[in-house]
């Protein structure tokens, strides 16, 4: 019998029932292919794989992360609860030490939905890994969190959640947005007033090769991490960045995937896009998975590699070079600028949002706190073409007095404001309300 070196948790949930339409890529056949591969390869027979059966996250569970316009039952579906579910079943085998690492092969993906939530962006409603990170951090008292989104799209939703927040590093490798959905994701993105340095955005050309990507993990990811120094590591495992995938332009095959989970080790994977359901993402998934057990990873290989699968040019080596030459400079060589503000200063921003699957136009109007003492409370004032007129206030874990009692302020004001709705997310004191 096969033996796992490192015992690995896998939680399945390929949601059958359930599209954003017949002819979406996003539809019920993604996973189907990847469950017969990892049948057909018998990884649930090995000794050390250990597959957990799926639970529905709770409304709660989103409550501390989201703020759902007018509500999360407005905007979730069953579905959709499941997939964050499934990721907190696969945070808690590895947080009680049950497995070493896990990989929450679910979806509907996550990671574009933002903290206000008004409809579907990027076929995400919610996010799943702040979704369980938050869980974590509620339930095991961990703080400090590395996200690295490998998938081919700028992880926007996480970016945004995140921005604000001195203890998550949220690292993104993505297909450079001047040529891919979101159309964001530029190194000058670099965090909030009270968190500069800990969003780190890594833009690749199209056709880069997993050359590029091992190149840009060795070189920049890695010493960022040993840096930052996180209790847990948490990767965004999108598998679009495959030369098969119909919707990108990128250049990694199955085996590199493979060898880039097995150097980045994260403590739990997630899975977000992936779009060639029959000829790539089975074979990635499989790989991703062998790779956290610790296992040999050298035969994995797509149908169509040889036939398909070209190097990366020079040109595209030679500029990956640079890139990460400037971004070492700048998050890791103490160059970057940050902007500077006062002590409980609050900071303004306005922005506008689109849905591009609901067709949902949002303008956004965010105050911030800025504070030496703690992460800093914020409020966003959010309108959308739908009729809706929020107030969102978070407090944040750890806020100190003067950010408490500022939004309590805040709040105390909406509600005797124009909107719609008005919410309070107190991660202090657990409270989560709605007007
Ligand atoms: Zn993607
Ligand atoms: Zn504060």
């Amino acid at each position: 019998m096969l033996h796992a070196v490192r015992r690995t948790g896998l939680v399945f949930f390929p949601a059958y029932d359930w599209a954003i339409s017949p002819s979406h890529p996003e539809r019920e056949e993604r996973l189907l292919y990847t469950q017969d591969q990892v049948l057909e390869e018998g990884l649930l027979d090995i000794d050390g794989i250990i597959e957990y059966r799926v639970r529905p996250a709770g409304f709660e569970d989103i409550r501390r992360i989201h703020f759902c316009v007018p509500d999360e039952a407005a905007v979730t579906t069953e579905s959709h609860l499941i997939s964050a579910g499934g990721c907190l079943v696969a945070a808690d085998a590895v947080l009680k030490g049950e497995v070493e690492s896990a990989f929450a092969l679910v979806r509907p993906p996550g990671h574009h939905a933002m903290r206000v939530v008004h409809g579907n962006r990027g076929f995400c409603n919610i996010n799943n890994e702040a979704v369980m990170i938050e869980y974590i951090r509620e339930k095991y008292g961990i703080r400090r969190v590395a996200i690295v989104d490998t998938d081919c799209h700028h992880g926007d939703g996480s970016q945004d959640i995140y921005w604000h927040d001195p203890n998550t590093l949220f690292i993104s490798i993505h297909q450079d947005g001047r040529t891919l959905y979101p159309g964001s994701g530029f190194p000058h993105e670099t965090g909030g007033p009270n968190a500069q340095g800990m969003t780190i955005n890594i833009p690749l050309p199209p056709q880069t090769g997993e050359e590029g990507f091992l190149y840009v993990l060795e070189e920049l990811v890695m010493p960022l991490l040993e840096k930052f120094e996180p209790e847990l590591v948490i990767n965004s495992a999108g598998q679009d960045n495959h030369f098969n995938d119909p919707i990108t332009n990128m250049n990694f095959s199955a085996r590199g995937y493979a060898a880039l989970n097995a150097r980045l080790r994260p403590d739990i994977a997630v899975l977000e896009g992936g779009y060639a359901v029959e000829n790539a993402l089975p074979y990635v998934n499989v790989g991703i998975i062998m790779a956290m057990a610790g296992m040999d990873t050298s035969c994995v290989k797509e149908p169509n590699y040889d036939t398909d699968y070209r190097p990366q040019p020079s040109e595209i080596t030679g500029y990956i070079a640079d890139l990460v030459d400037r971004l070492r400079g700048v998050f890791l060589e103490g160059g970057l600028k940050t902007v500077p503000c006062e002590e409980g200063e609050v900071v303004q921003r306005s922005r506008d949002i689109y849905y591009d699957t609901d067709n949902i136009h949002e303008r956004q109007h965010e105050k911030i706190r800025c504070c030496k003492a703690c992460p800093g409370a914020f409020s966003i004032a959010s309108t959308s073409n739908r009729g809706q007129h929020i107030l969102a206030v978070h407090v944040p874990l750890g806020a100190c007095r003067a950010c408490r009692d500022i939004g309590s302020a805040w709040f105390e004001e909406g509600t005797r404001g124009a909107f719609t709705h008005v919410y309070l997310q107190d991660r202090v004191r657990g409270v989560y309300e709605k007007t």
